[in-house]
């Protein structure tokens, strides 16, 4: 299985159902986020725990305490008859993996992409927008034939939704840019211009999302921080 949910009971029978009596041999976590991670305690509870396994992420792995074993990049997993290859994907978590199975190009994608929509990079737990676009690269880079996401629908054609991800990005950088060259200095200035007419309930999201490409330029020296937070475009 790959991710361990969040254990409600509803999940377990779900689960049970699908095992149909098999023995659930492995889980493999993709990243430490709490719809991915937090279930692993209820399935190790129950008997004939399965192994867990994901690249470890310590502090946030000790709110849901199972014994993980850890996974690293190019890793072989063997799964059920067939064998998938761990591919550290990080950027919307540290510790985030996919899982590559080759013989059919897919790769078990985690949260690196979402169909119809973009992912969110939490700057508060470590997400970091430069190592997600390496990441989507890297994806590119192995010519998948389709991507299994953990949230929504499968995506088949992966190329121009990865394409897509990069394309939007560029663009919003470039929109933030220009919000702080004319005069936007802080993420709040720069998400009333840039997402304007957003619903009050989505602003903290898009916050979130201006303050992973400010980190981003600034440590391209491309904007510059003082303590306040103030943004400024480097001269
Ligand atoms: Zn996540």
């Amino acid at each position: 299985m790959i991710d361990a949910g969040t254990g409600e009971p509803e999940h377990l029978s779900a689960l049970d159902a699908a095992l149909a009596g098999t023995p659930l041999a492995q889980v493999l976590v993709t990243h430490a986020h709490t719809d991915h991670a937090s279930g692993a305690p209820a399935i190790a509870a129950r008997e004939g725990p399965p192994r867990f396994r994901k690249m470890l992420w310590p502090e946030r792995d000790a709110r849901w305490p199972v014994p993980y074993e850890p996974l690293a990049d190019g890793e072989e997993v063997a799964a059920g008859d067939t064998t998938l290859v761990v591919v550290h994907t990080p950027g919307h978590a540290p510790d985030h993996l996919s899982f590559w199975h080759a013989g059919t190009r897919t790769l078990f994608c985690g949260d690196l992409a979402v169909k119809g929509t973009t992912v969110w990079i939490p700057a508060h737990l470590q997400g970091d927008l430069a190592a997600y676009l390496a990441s989507i690269e890297r994806v590119l880079s192995l010519a998948p034939e389709r991507l299994l996401p953990a949230h929504g629908p499968i995506i088949d054609d992966p190329a121009p939704v990865l394409r897509g991800y990069l394309a939007h990005r560029r663009e919003r950088e470039q929109q933030i840019l220009e919000a702080i060259s004319r005069g936007d200095s802080t993420p709040d200035e720069i998400v009333a211009r840039v997402y304007r007419g957003l619903k009050a309930e989505l602003i903290p999201l898009a916050r979130e999302g201006v303050i992973a490409h400010l980190v981003k330029l600034e440590r391209e020296g491309r904007l510059r921080r003082d303590a306040d937070s103030w943004y400024s475009v480097t001269p």
